[in-house]
């Protein structure tokens, strides 16, 4: 299995209607996929977390470190390529690169082996995730507390039993919001809240403190993310259990989360993360710390098969009779992608998410779309 080619694929949607997370507004959605080929011809795709022209540029800085390497030798390739852009790399676009390659060369080692990465992770311990809709994010002109309950409405009558928002902008209106979808959606539902990083600490405890009462899961990136003690201190300030990790990149990074004490919860982003072979040493930590992990997804079907595969192998933490299972993020807003791009789209049935078992990813990636989603010139 000898790298001879690795490939970038740009795709571009121009949204029909603009939506605002705290931290960006979306007008278009841009991802990148990785496709490594082999000399024998097998291909393994991967996807990179984040700015999709900086994470090409990067795949092809890291291109001549794998050709002519052996696919399968993910652990060297993995600590030659980071080794080799350290003294500037480290974390954010340095290793979402190198996320998209490693999640492609475990495609291909599935291929390789005729099994399911999950297999290769360890073992199949569930063929089904349930899956929370990511959505809730905010359009301009519409009265956002009624949209919002109305989206989240929406998903409930779609099966989903647990749901995302997105919070961030001013405490008071996401308070009226939050206030709105639980009235919607019934006390039965798990309901999240993502702030992406737009309170400062005193808004985060004020909002925290005033939401708890509406039954939250928890409170995702209530702080920018360098601000560790920050995010220590609102898990003590405040009721609701904190989450956030989609921006620490690479196992130091996440070390010095969890020995900050940031975090309840841990969601590093397997296309963000470094690939399956970081995402197994943040797991690893996670345990070690305490530290309840539910991965991050944002992205293609790529990403969200890929997430899935180290969803099935994921195990239960701590084991019990009855273990806690784990949730696939399943963003719900216009995104063709999710679907177009694979011969047979993922979906959900009531909510629930059947994992692939086809050999490595468990897809077949639809060239034509690839091609009808390629940005103009
Ligand atoms: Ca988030």
């Amino acid at each position: 299995m000898i790298i001879a080619e690795i490939k970038t694929h740009l795709l571009e949607h121009h949204l029909g209607t603009a939506f605002e997370s705290a931290s960006a507004r979306f007008t278009t959605r841009t991802h990148l996929l990785v496709e490594v080929t082999c000399e024998d011809g097998t291909t393994g795709w991967g996807e990179c977390l984040g700015p999709a022209m900086l994470n090409r540029a990067m795949v092809e800085a890291y291109a001549p470190l794998f050709i002519g390497q052996s696919a399968l030798d993910t652990e060297r390739l993995w600590a030659e390529a980071y080794n080799r852009f350290r003294d500037q790399g480290q974390r954010g676009i340095a290793i979402t690169g190198l996320s998209g390659i490693d999640v492609a060369l475990w495609d291909i080692k599935g291929k390789r082996f005729g099994t399911s990465v999950a297999t290769l992770l360890g073992g199949r311990v569930r063929e089904t995730v349930e899956a929370y809709a990511t959505g809730g994010f905010r359009t301009g002109g519409s009265d956002r507390p009624a949209a919002l309950a109305a989206e989240c409405a929406g998903y409930a009558a779609a099966g989903f039993r647990a749901m995302k928002v997105k919070i961030g902008f001013d405490v008071a209106e996401d308070l009226a919001a939050i206030a709105a979808i639980r009235e919607a959606i019934g006390p039965g539902i798990r309901l999240m809240i993502d702030a992406n990083h737009g309170y400062d600490a005193g808004e985060a405890a004020a909002l925290g403190n005033a939401a708890a009462r509406f039954d939250i899961g928890w409170f995702e990136e209530p702080v920018i993310p360098e601000d560790l003690a920050s995010y220590a201190r609102l898990r003590s300030a405040q009721p609701i259990p904190v989450a956030g990790g989609e921006t620490w990149h690479a196992r130091w990074a996440m070390k010095q989360a969890l020995d900050a004490g940031a975090v309840d919860i841990l969601q590093p982003d397997l296309c963000g993360v470094g690939g399956y072979t970081e995402m197994r040493r943040v797991a690893d930590l996670a345990t070690l710390y305490g530290v309840r992990l539910v991965p991050h997804v944002w992205g293609t079907g790529v990403q969200i098969a890929a997430s899935l595969q180290w969803l099935a192998a994921q195990l239960p933490d701590p084991v019990r009779p009855e273990p806690r299972a784990p949730l696939l993020e399943f963003d719900q807003t216009d995104m063709p992608f999710r679907t177009a791009i694979l011969s047979t789209p993922i979906g959900h049935e009531g909510g629930i998410v059947a994992i692939p078992d086809a050999p490595g990813l468990g897809i077949e990636v639809d060239r034509d779309a690839l091609a009808r989603f390629a940005p103009a010139g």
